[in-house]
């Protein structure tokens, strides 16, 4: 074959690419021929290749564009995790990090004291899900009452809820701050009533479950929702002292006793 040849070749597969919408190809198409003949690749072989790469591209631009409307308050991922911090809940983790817990619909209680690094590791599993290619949404507690609050208000709770079952993780972070009114207790209820066998949460919380009776402004309430939530879930536990105050010589926070605070100058 004439370079001519080739360079029309070149071409087609640019107007080819570009009407599927997929004009990385071109790039890819030219770069893997040359490796492909220098090495004696098969046609099939060539074929796979520049394929595989849009696809990795596609995945990882879909993964970015996922993380980015999941709403997180700061990027974090579980390669920035030091578990030397949280020796104990390392295997979890572990278990964890496969995405496996999405497609059983399992949910996620992250429990501790402030600054143990519940958000940070609610953001990463939420970040393994959008590179897994689930839709996520993040939010505090306090934010999704009022966009509960809301859909209730206009009328329309109940597409809202069917639409935040598309969503294959719903993080709210911060249970607990805050203490809820009667109306947005029930309405966090529907919420997990309706992801619930279906969807994955996770959840964080600086109190443990016997305190979410306060947080709801009823017992009842309280232990219903908590039995959904825990009925297929983790329940990690988090410990120490606020990551944020290590070496600042502050090794504790009023109501936290202190295990494994190791100051550094
Ligand atoms: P929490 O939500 O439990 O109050 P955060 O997740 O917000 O705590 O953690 C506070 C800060 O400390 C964040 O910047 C977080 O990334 C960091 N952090 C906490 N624990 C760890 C850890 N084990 N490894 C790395 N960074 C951590
Ligand atoms: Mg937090």
């Amino acid at each position: 074959m004439g370079a001519t040849t080739a360079a029309e070749s070149v071409k087609q597969i640019h107007y080819l690419a570009a009407s599927l919408k997929a004009p990385r190809i071109t790039e890819a198409a030219v770069r893997l021929a040359d490796q492909a003949r220098d090495t004696g690749w098969s046609f099939e072989d060539y074929l796979a290749a520049v394929l595989e790469r849009e696809v990795s591209a596609r995945n990882a631009s879909g993964a970015r564009q996922r993380i980015r409307a999941a709403g997180f308050s700061a990027p974090k991922t579980l390669e920035d995790f030091d578990f030397d911090a949280q020796p104990a809940i390392r295997q979890q983790i572990a278990a964890l990090a496969s995405g496996a817990f999405l497609a059983e619909a399992r949910n996620i209680v992250l429990l501790g004291p402030p600054g143990t690094g519940k958000t940070h590791l609610a953001t990463a599993l939420g970040v393994v899900a959008a590179r897994q290619g689930h839709r996520v949404l993040f939010a505090t507690a306090t934010d999704w009452v009022t966009r509960l609050t809301d859909a209730h208000r206009a009328g329309r709770l109940p597409n809202e809820l069917t639409r935040l079952r598309r969503y294959g993780l719903i993080i709210v972070d911060e249970v607990g701050y805050l203490p809820f009114e009667q109306d947005a207790a029930n309405l966090f209820f529907q919420l997990v009533s309706s992801r619930y066998e279906h969807a994955s949460l996770v959840l964080t919380s600086n109190l443990p479950f016997s305190g979410w009776g306060g947080v709801f402004g009823d017992q009842a309430v309280a232990a219903a929702m908590i039995d959904r939530i825990v009925h297929h879930a983790d329940v990690l536990t988090l410990k120490g002292a606020s990551y944020r105050l290590r070496g600042r010589g502050i090794d504790s926070l009023p109501s936290i006793r202190t295990t494994t605070a190791e100051p550094e100058n």
